[in-house]
């Protein structure tokens, strides 16, 4: 044997596993295709929303809360500061589902939160326009990540605690039998016990098996300049997500003081072939954000200034997919995270090296279970 595990894919849940299976003292190999930290996939742009009143459901609260421990943890671990606790605004329709799972979230596990009515939030945060049927609602715990400095982090702490990390090594192919699982990268091949699949939106090129149940998706992020970019420091401007009809467009503070990220990330094509992932933004994409932008942000220029394509795996159901793949024996996945998985990786990883080393977990994670019904 090469070593217990072998981890695919040091992306953002790749690299908290990583952090983790080694800190429980596990020989654990990982294999990235390209380097710690890039942004070929989905864990660049220089910031992810880290939220905890939570639109896509209340059963992820627990596991948000012990995410933001563990991001503090790994903090503490090497110095950096990977999350930024500003707080963050839900706009939209009060009888939209994802308002009401905000809300529900609230409710239900108390959290420290603000409800806006539309007179005040336009005094309160007059960065932004709203409708009178809409309202706002300020997430105490919400916050921003630094995403490739966390991957980054993981990933070297790990090295730290004994963890092997091939970079540009991409894993061909998986052979599992009853005893353990062969993999080979670059025609060379290692034996490990376990393996821990975690390829993000590349998951069906590794396992073509899974090509019904995950598909990639891609994503535009852009930035735009503001007439006042004090308005829109971390101080003074929340991370926020404001949904309407047509778009979703989700945002953070200025973080290097001259734009401001504001994206539509609403209904994200799909990627046939992630290796050729189109990078390029086209003129409608722009002006359609361009075009929300200006209707509802009066404090920022509405031509973008930078401009960026990742891409995500999604499922049918937008939530991700965890647990030992059927038929296929000693063989785990952790991937499917829709577009908001970054915010709870350490925290998945975690579970990650509960389920590879202990069998189980106590985490509430039914709602993720890799047995459940899921075609597109
Ligand atoms: C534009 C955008 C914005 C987002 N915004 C947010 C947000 O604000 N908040 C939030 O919580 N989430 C957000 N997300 C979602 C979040 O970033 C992802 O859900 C999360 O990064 C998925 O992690 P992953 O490890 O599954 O995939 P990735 O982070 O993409 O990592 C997969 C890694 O596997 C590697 N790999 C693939 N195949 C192989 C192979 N065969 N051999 C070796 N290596 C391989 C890839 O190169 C990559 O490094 C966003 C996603 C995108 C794309």
């Amino acid at each position: 044997m090469d070593a217990d595990i072998a981890v695919i894919g040091v992306g953002a849940m790749g690299s908290m596993a990583l952090w983790q299976l080694a800190k429980r003292g596990v020989s654990v190999l990982g294999f990235e295709q390209f380097g710690i930290g890039n942004d070929r996939s989905a864990a660049g742009g220089e910031s992810r929303l880290f939220r905890t009143a939570y639109m896509e459901g209340k059963q992820y609260v627990p596991l948000l809360q012990d995410a933001r421990r563990l991001w503090k943890q790994l903090e503490e671990e090497t110095g950096n500061t990977l999350l930024t606790i500003n707080g963050g605004l839900m706009v939209g329709d009060p009888n939209s589902i994802a308002l009401k799972n905000v809300m529900e979230s609230i409710k239900e596990f108390d959290l420290d939160h603000e409800v806006i009515q539309v007179n005040e939030a336009t005094i309160r945060y007059p960065q932004f326009k709203l409708f009178s049927d809409e309202v706002m609602i300020l997430d105490k715990n919400a916050g921003f990540i630094r995403p490739e400095l966390a991957v980054i982090s993981a990933a070297y702490q790990a090295e730290e605690n004994g963890a092997v990390i091939h970079r540009f090594s991409r894993i061909d192919k998986i052979i599992p039998d009853n005893n353990g699982v062969t993999i080979v990268t670059n025609g060379k091949t290692y034996r490990v016990g376990k393996v821990l699949v975690t390829t993000g939106a590349w998951t069906k090129k590794l396992l073509p098996k899974l090509e019904s149940k995950i598909e990639a998706r891609r994503l535009v992020l852009t930035w735009f300049p503001a007439k006042n970019i004090n308005q829109f420091k971390p101080a003074n401007f929340p991370i926020f997500a404001r949904m309407r009809k047509d778009f979703r467009l989700t945002g953070a503070p200025t973080l290097d003081g001259t734009m401001v990220k504001a994206s539509n990330t609403k209904n994200p094509a799909e990627v046939p072939e992630p290796s050729n992932l189109n990078r390029d933004v086209s003129i409608d994409e722009i002006k359609e954000v361009s075009d929300a932008v200006k209707e509802l942000m009066p404090g920022l220029i509405p031509d973008p200034i930078r401009a960026s394509v990742y891409m995500d795996g999604y499922t049918a159901d937008d939530h991700s997919i965890i647990g030992e793949i059927p038929e296929m024996k000693n063989t785990y996945l952790v991937s499917g995270f829709s577009g908001h998985g970054f915010k709870m990786a350490p925290i998945i990883g975690s579970i990650a090296a509960d389920l590879i080393v202990n069998g189980k977990t106590a985490h509430g994670i039914g709602h993720l279970d890799v047995g459940r019904n899921l075609v597109y």
